[in-house]
């Protein structure tokens, strides 16, 4: 199949039967296709649009994201994870804002510069908002390009990654090419899913490698499986006389950086001289532990609720406040916690 039969096959589908009425594609400004390439990460289109209406409601251009407070931003993005995600599109806001007036930049290079914003996220920005010939290659794409072809190994490998790559630049057409990209994605997310593709309905069936070679189990090959480490954790739950729990802000940058998160410590018996917090901990009682997994290791989490020794010695030292879970402040929560404070309303 030549590209230009590639790309033919895919806008005439798309035409047919592609996503039309997505919240972002209301207004193909760089600005809204940006925000939601960014929550669409690592996040299926169902999850991401109650967030991007919220988001933009309150968000409506890139300079009021620029003026925001990082806390509110993460605030809005709590539940969506990959907090990274939040911060570098905070960080991207002031410098759009302050150094380019407001206009985002109008190459791939100039995109890439941006925190956050990959080559692939670049390619459907310029695409989908000025029409630019430039590729994509997200985690769909990946998956119909390295089916269609038959691609062994892993696709986040550098040599697949490099051959993706090439089809992806020769196959994107010269016109419509914001309705291509958006194509490809509609493509991978609702036909040629990473279970049980939709062959029989797919444009590109006839040429397709995997499928004629009944391949489409095992292709794209996953990734390399590793063994996670395990760390583990407590999470104090202190909560007060008037049923607030005592957060605490993290660093800005590393696990959940900036967000709130619960006082950790390794040792109940150490926990006060580990948190620097006063606490009763007679009335310690250990909650259910949860899992929480990370990209590089499982976090088992024991929550322990534990009432405070001293009110004034709790207030002291880094970032803290109590929360009042019926009346939430607007502050970014890491994912556990959000579920720990959930929990913490029964117990
Ligand atoms: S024919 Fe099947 S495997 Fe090939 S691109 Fe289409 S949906 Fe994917």
């Amino acid at each position: 199949m030549t590209s230009d039969a590639f790309s033919t096959a895919v806008l005439d589908w798309f035409d047919q039967n592609g996503r039309h009425d997505l919240p972002w594609q209301a207004h193909k400004s760089s600005y809204h296709t940006w925000i939601s390439e960014i929550m669409l990460q690592q996040t299926q289109v169902a999850t991401v649009i109650p967030y991007f209406e919220r988001f933009i409601a309150r968000f409506p251009d890139v300079e009021t994201l620029a003026a925001a407070e990082t806390d509110e931003v993460l605030h809005l993005w709590t539940g969506l994870g990959y907090y990274a995600r939040a911060r570098n599109l905070h960080k991207a806001a002031g410098i759009v804002a302050r150094e380019f007036d407001g206009c985002f930049p109008q190459s791939v290079e100039g995109l890439e510069a941006l925190p956050g914003i990959g080559r692939s996220t670049a390619g459907a920005i310029l695409s989908i908002s000025t029409g630019q010939r430039a590729a994509i290659l997200d985690g769909n794409v990946k998956r119909v390009l390295a089916r269609f072809y038959a691609l062994e190994g892993w696709t986040g490998s550098t040599a697949v990654m490099q051959e993706l790559w090439l089809h992806a630049e020769r196959n994107t057409p010269w016109q419509r090419v914001g309705d291509y990209t958006q194509a490809m994605m509609d493509l991978g997310a609702t036909l040629c899913r990473r279970s049980k593709p939709e062959c029989g309905r797919c444009p590109l069936q006839t040429d397709c490698a995997a499928h004629a070679q009944g391949r489409t189990g095992e292709l794209p090959a996953p990734r390399p499986k590793k063994v996670l480490p395990v760390r583990q954790t407590l999470m104090l739950m202190v909560r007060n006389e008037a049923g607030e729990i005592l957060l605490q802000q993290r660093p800005p940058t590393g696990l959940w950086g900036g967000l709130w998160s619960l006082p950790q410590a390794t040792d109940l018996r150490d926990a006060e001289a580990e948190t620097g917090l006063a606490l009763d901990l007679d009335s310690a009682r250990v909650l259910a532990p949860l899992r929480h997994t990370f990209s590089h290791f499982h976090l088992d989490i024991t929550p322990v609720l534990v009432r405070p020794g001293d009110a004034d010695a709790v207030m002291e030292g880094a970032p803290r406040l109590w929360y009042n879970i019926q009346r939430p402040a607007s502050v970014g929560l890491a994912a556990p916690v959000k579920r720990l404070l959930a929990v913490c309303q029964t117990c």
